[in-house]
């Protein structure tokens, strides 16, 4: 997607702060860290939501769930950590490429919502 910040970061063309890339993945640090760590996970294909995942790249998808404990190892989360995806209006998901945050470093808030 031309347009699509995430793509762009992907494709190297916006810096970014790299902490985990494979053929299917790549995960950098939120500009706007909520937690002591806050990652944000994405497909190298360009889905735009959780809402528009299906059979043709939730293959995809299923990649980032193997790169989670991954990172969550790499980063010292050995005591939890969060997951989270927005999406749509009512979700708040500002930005258009399907994103999963990953946060911890600390004892996160119990409610969500
Ligand atoms: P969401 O609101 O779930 O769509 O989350 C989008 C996230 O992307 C927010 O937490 C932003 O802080 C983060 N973000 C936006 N632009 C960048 C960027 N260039 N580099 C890193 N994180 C970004
Ligand atoms: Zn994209």
């Amino acid at each position: 997607m031309s347009n699509c910040i995430f793509c762009k970061i992907i494709a190297g063309e916006i810096p970014s702060s790299k902490v985990y890339e494979d053929d299917a993945v790549y995960a950098f640090r939120d500009i706007n860290p909520m937690a002591p760590v806050h990652i944000l996970i994405v497909p190298k294909v360009h889905v735009a939501s959780a809402n528009d995942v299906t059979a043709e790249n939730a293959a995809s998808v299923a990649r980032i769930f193997e790169a989670i404990p991954k990172i969550a190892a790499s980063e010292g989360l050995v005591n939890g950590y969060r997951v989270i995806t927005n999406c749509g209006e009512d979700g708040c998901q500002s930005v258009k490429h399907l994103h999963f945050h990953l946060l911890g470093g600390k004892k996160l808030p119990e409610s969500m919502a």
